[in-house]
């Protein structure tokens, strides 16, 4: 690639809504440009990362023995219907109609479909096991889009299915997605860990996420830095109640110690287990019950605030309606919304362990009006300062036995998902096969995302200076810029860039040739901005002398090297 024939757009300064390191660069190196709210146009330099990124995911899953297909990005809404996601999904799904009046879904995720694939291509244990997978654009309407290519609206991901005859072979398809992740995410040369996790809206029993760890990621890692334990917060409680000794050997899947009685109240009311709570607060009246029991929910996953309001909690089997004002002063003695000290002045069904104290730090934490509709999102709408305390005292809190509790936290974004589903979608869609004895058996499932444009942005998030994107090799843009000073006047440098120019690509290296005839100080403040990870700089000086300058993105001084050894040394 010619400089001269490539868009290089950079900006001096990010647009004001470029919250974070990321974005503020991105925007700035010209990699993405706004559509719309959460919506991104790809140009051409953020195309190329997009593209290597997406090229390490498919030699890894096809490595792995995952087959490639494609689903469409627009589904019809009868197979939502059938799964029951039609009405539980909440407004993050995208819904339209076409001319004739039929409903449609833009794909936040693609179970529905690949389950339909299954039940009428699979008829034989003989076709298992199977894992399909895509790379394709998907849709949700988040709330609050935001941090560029972070928490987009419309944003592309790697989802792939697999299906098996048993528990058994699923569990293995499960490890060897795993596995495959795990080699993804090394070779990207990111810094993560590998967590125990909710499985939110998605279903099922088991799940770990992949989480790059970066202080503004969104999410929360609670981990032991003397074992293996790690997993999101969103598995608090049940994690908040472990001892160090119980942490120090307990599963991936935390259980529910001390408190276990009300955490058994937790699920029951929720209909899942507990390691599936948490996200947000919501004070809330059972009707069936009447005005006489005020509950404070503890709700797992992403509900949305309205769905809430209007009691339809996914998950939750019963209708549940807002406390009135007058309820919750009667139970709690304050008002809704109230930021001082809740009393307790009648028993309450708090659930999950967590103390009417503590929960007057997230409450005074809080955004009021958030909690004045529908309780807190502990992760995302507490201000930043207070939240790692607050979550502190819940993980340090009363209910340790030896009062020694040294769980750490640390922040982490969320790139990757794997989940066992087992047989949700599965019997939601009557997807069976007929066994080796000949009877039909329901298909055992297992689903597993990557975040592709997601990733791009962590990535920066963990690579970069005051001056710009240090890209890890593998994602960069381009692995070398050459960057020809005195391009017009020179003869001497346009033969000898166009040489290093050649050799480099034969020898396969993904290298640009700026051959703009740029002043130098604004050509390397722009390569040092976009952040190949090498710069060949020849100039007239160094050729005199038989030299040209190689500075790697991390370094500050850069190397004179003979010109014949320049190639070997790039490499
Ligand atoms: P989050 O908790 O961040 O909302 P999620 O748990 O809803 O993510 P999954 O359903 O697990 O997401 O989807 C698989 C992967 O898709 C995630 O691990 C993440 O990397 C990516 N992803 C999800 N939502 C977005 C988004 N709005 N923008 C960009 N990538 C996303
Ligand atoms: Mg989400
Ligand atoms: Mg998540
Ligand atoms: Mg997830």
């Amino acid at each position: 690639m010619r400089a001269s024939a490539f868009h290089i757009t950079t900006l001096k300064e990010a647009p004001n809504d470029a919250e974070i390191t990321s974005h503020r660069l991105m925007m700035r190196s010209g990699m993405i440009r706004k559509l719309a709210g959460g919506i991104y146009n790809y140009m051409p330099l953020g195309l190329r990362v997009i593209r290597k990124v997406e090229h390490i995911i498919r030699q890894e899953m096809d490595a792995a023995g995952a087959l490639e297909l494609l689903m469409p990005v627009v589904q019809p809404a009868e197979l939502w219907m059938e799964s029951g996601r039609w009405e539980q999904y909440g407004p993050e799904l995208l819904r339209m109609k076409d001319r004739h009046g039929r409903d449609f879904v833009l794909q936040p995720t693609s179970e529905e479909v690949i389950t339909d694939i299954a039940r009428n291509e699979i008829q034989s244990w003989r076709q298992l096991p199977v894992n399909f997978y895509h790379i394709q654009t998907k849709f949700r309407d988040e709330r609050r889009p935001r941090f560029g290519v972070m928490r987009g609206r419309e944003f592309t991901m790697k989802d792939a299915y697999s299906f098996d005859r048993d528990v058994a072979s699923a569990q293995k398809s499960y490890q060897v997605m795993f596995d495959a992740y795990m080699k993804i995410f090394s070779r990207m040369g990111l810094t993560f860990r590998a967590v125990s996790a909710d499985t939110g809206s998605i279903g099922g029993s088991q799940s770990h996420e992949f989480q790059v760890i970066a202080d503004i990621g969104e999410d929360l890692i609670v981990y032991d830095p003397a074992s293996s334990y790690a997993a999101n917060i969103e598995l608090a409680p049940a994690p908040c109640l472990l001892t160090q000794r119980q942490a120090a050997s307990a599963p991936l899947t935390p259980t529910p110690t001390p408190g276990a009685a009300k955490c058994e109240a937790v699920a029951e009311l929720l209909g899942t287990p507990l390691s599936q709570t948490v996200k947000s607060i919501v004070l809330a009246t059972d009707p069936e019950k009447g005005p006489a029991q005020v509950w404070l929910l503890l709700l797992r996953g992403d509900h949305e605030l309205n769905e809430i309001k209007t009691g339809k909690v996914p998950g939750l089997n019963k209708g549940f309606r807002f406390a009135t004002e007058a309820e919750i002063i009667e139970h709690f003695g304050c008002k809704p919304g109230y930021l001082g000290p809740v009393k307790m002045v009648k028993p309450v069904k708090v659930i999950a362990d967590l103390t009417v104290a503590n929960m007057h730090n997230f409450i005074c934490g809080a955004n009021q009006e958030d909690f004045h509709l529908t309780g807190v999102n502990w992760a995302r709408d507490l201000p930043e300062p207070d939240l790692i305390t607050d979550l502190r005292n819940v993980v340090e809190g009363d209910q340790a036995p030896d009062g020694k509790g040294t769980l750490a936290i640390q922040r982490g974004i969320e790139v990757g998902h794997v989940f066992y589903l087992g047989t949700k979608y599965s019997e939601a869609l009557k997807a069976t096969f007929l066994d080796e004895g000949g009877k039909p058996a329901l298909m055992e499932m297992g689903c597993y995302g990557i975040g592709v444009t997601r990733i791009v942005g962590a990535a920066i998030e963990q690579n970069h200076d005051a001056k710009g994107i240090v890209w890890p090799r593998a994602i960069a843009p381009f692995e070398v810029a050459i960057c020809a000073v005195g391009w017009g006047k020179s003869q001497a440098v346009r033969d000898a860039a166009e040489a290093l120019y050649a050799e480099l690509k034969a020898k396969g290296v993904d290298v640009i040739l700026d051959d703009r005839d740029l002043r130098p100080g604004i050509m390397f403040a722009e390569w040092e901005l976009i952040g190949p990870p090498v710069r060949i700089t020849v100039g007239e000086r160094g050729l005199n002398d038989g030299v040209i300058e190689l500075l790697g993105r991390k370094q500050t001084e850069a190397a004179r090297v003979p010109l014949s050894d320049c190639c070997t040394q790039t490499l």
